[in-house]
């Protein structure tokens, strides 16, 4: 980087307006407070704002925000857009569903809008990294939103489909970038690429090497933030290196399921699944669209052609489809032209159907993220919606992590699973075993020093 001359550009854009000035610490607690318990770690964070225009963006922003219906911030957009349109570093956690996107976009916009126009085939100023390609896909819409109006334009890199299309588009130019960070590692070649970036967001657990690989080819001096429903050890490696004197912005301890989602877990033989599911089906399929969770590739194929049989029509997705038929499932099932879908966790990542009404684990999640994240694909934007799942009886170890989310979420905890669960327990404590839960979560935020560990503890 020492040997190449990159253009200086801004990226502190935020102007305290007097209302918030006049805010004292104890009014700013009690409104973190009031924002379902925010959390800030780091020197210097802004207050959190409480309207749209207290965060400063322009006429054309304020209009789009309005025309879809965003009234006010959520949580998250309250106290990360300040903090991120002064230029800072951040890292923001908060559940699946609470408005993370727009959180880094409206930042991103005033900081694209502050720079020169791009020439020909020049850019990206701004990359936005997904773990997933239906993530991707996600943002992208999210983005054009706003990036219409202003007349930016946006690309979105993802393995599995044409890459010459792809690099076509990106020749045109492109002021921002969505991608899955395989992909964009192919395709860094084929752009001179990476010398315009000022800005980068990293959304969610990628896999960190290959987000290593791009961030080491952007300039040191830009600005870099973070978002994740959870924030597990393995991100926190990273976080310390791609970050500088990062602020962290946590709503909520964990992530929990949202309590528009009416929880139900069934303990039940492996032979009456079936028709308990299709007892389920009779009584919801009317009022929206479902899906239906299985652990594995063979299983959604199965499940999918005993509906058929069955009545339903219906679709499957996972992993082994390929990405062509991936794209116009997600599609048919989001537009409601097949309101069943039988999926894999994974393939499911970052789905958001608003008329989703139903979710059923037909067969149980193994960890508590997954429980949250299966939950979470229904109950979204205000609307209600319904969780049933199913565990037999050899799957005991998952019910500790199940009867945690249920109890963090406020909902009741079926006696039938807690009795399985204290049996288990009984019987590992018998043979002389230690229970350990199988979520891999650490319950704990990231660390910027000592004083801070022992402050936080
Ligand atoms: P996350 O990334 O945290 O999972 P999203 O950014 O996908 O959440 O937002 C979830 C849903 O809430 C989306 O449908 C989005 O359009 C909507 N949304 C986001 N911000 C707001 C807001 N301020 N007011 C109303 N709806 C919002």
């Amino acid at each position: 980087h020492g040997k190449i001359q990159y253009e200086s550009y801004r990226k502190n854009f935020y102007v305290e307006v007097p209302e918030l000035a006049r805010m004292t610490q104890d009014d700013v607690n009690a409104y973190r407070l009031e924002l379902e318990g925010i959390i800030v770690k780091g020197k210097g964070c802004p207050k959190p704002i409480k309207t749209w225009v207290q965060c400063g963006v322009s006429m054309k922003i304020l209009s789009a925000l309005k025309r879809h219906g965003y009234e006010k911030p959520t949580p998250i957009q309250a106290q990360a857009i300040p903090a991120v349109m002064s230029g800072r570093d951040l890292i923001g956690i908060a559940k699946t569903g609470s408005g993370k996107t727009i959180a880094f976009l409206l930042p991103m916009f005033r900081h694209i809008m502050d720079q020169r126009p791009l020439e020909e085939s020049e850019g990206p100023i701004s990359v936005i990294m997904t773990p997933t390609r239906e993530l991707a896909l996600q943002i992208t819409k999210e983005c054009k939103k706003f990036s219409k109006p202003l007349g930016l334009r946006v690309v979105c890199v993802y393995g599995g489909t044409g890459i010459s299309e792809q690099i076509a588009e990106l020749k045109r130019g492109a002021e921002i970038i969505v991608c899955t960070p395989g992909r964009m590692i192919d395709m860094l070649g084929a752009n001179s690429g990476d010398r315009k970036v000022t800005n980068l967001v990293v959304f969610t657990h990628g896999s960190s090497s290959q987000v290593m690989r791009i961030v080491d080819n952007v300039r040191p001096d830009r600005q870099t933030v973070m978002f994740s429903a959870t924030f597990p050890r393995a991100m926190e490696a990273l976080a310390r290196r791609i970050l500088a004197k990062p602020i962290e912005v946590q709503v909520g301890g964990r992530s929990v399921v949202c309590s528009d989602v009416e929880q139900h877990v069934l303990v039940i033989g492996e032979d009456k699944k079936f028709l308990k599911l299709l007892e389920i089906l009779g009584h919801y399929q009317e009022k929206g669209s479902v899906i239906i969770f299985v652990d594995k590739q063979e299983h959604a194929d199965a499940l999918l052609k005993d509906l058929m049989k069955a009545s339903y029509p219906c679709m499957s997705l996972h992993g082994g489809i390929d990405q062509y038929d991936r794209d116009s499932i997600i599609n048919d099932f989001k537009n409601g032209a097949c309101r069943l879908m039988v999926a894999t966790s994974v393939a499911a990542r970052g789905l958001d159907v608003k008329q989703l009404i139903l979710v059923v684990n037909y067969n149980c999640p193994n960890h508590y993220e997954d429980y949250v994240h299966r939950a979470g694909r229904t109950g979204r934007a205000g609307n209600k919606g319904f969780a049933y799942t199913f565990i037999t009886e050899d799957q005991v170890r998952y019910a500790g992590d199940i009867i945690k989310a249920l109890e963090l979420s406020g909902s009741p905890v079926p006696p039938e699973l807690e009795q399985l669960w204290a049996s288990f327990k009984d019987q590992q404590k018998a043979e002389g075993k230690t229970i350990k839960s199988s979520s891999g979560f650490s319950g704990k935020g990231f660390k910027f020093d000592e004083t801070e560990h022992a402050l936080a503890n």
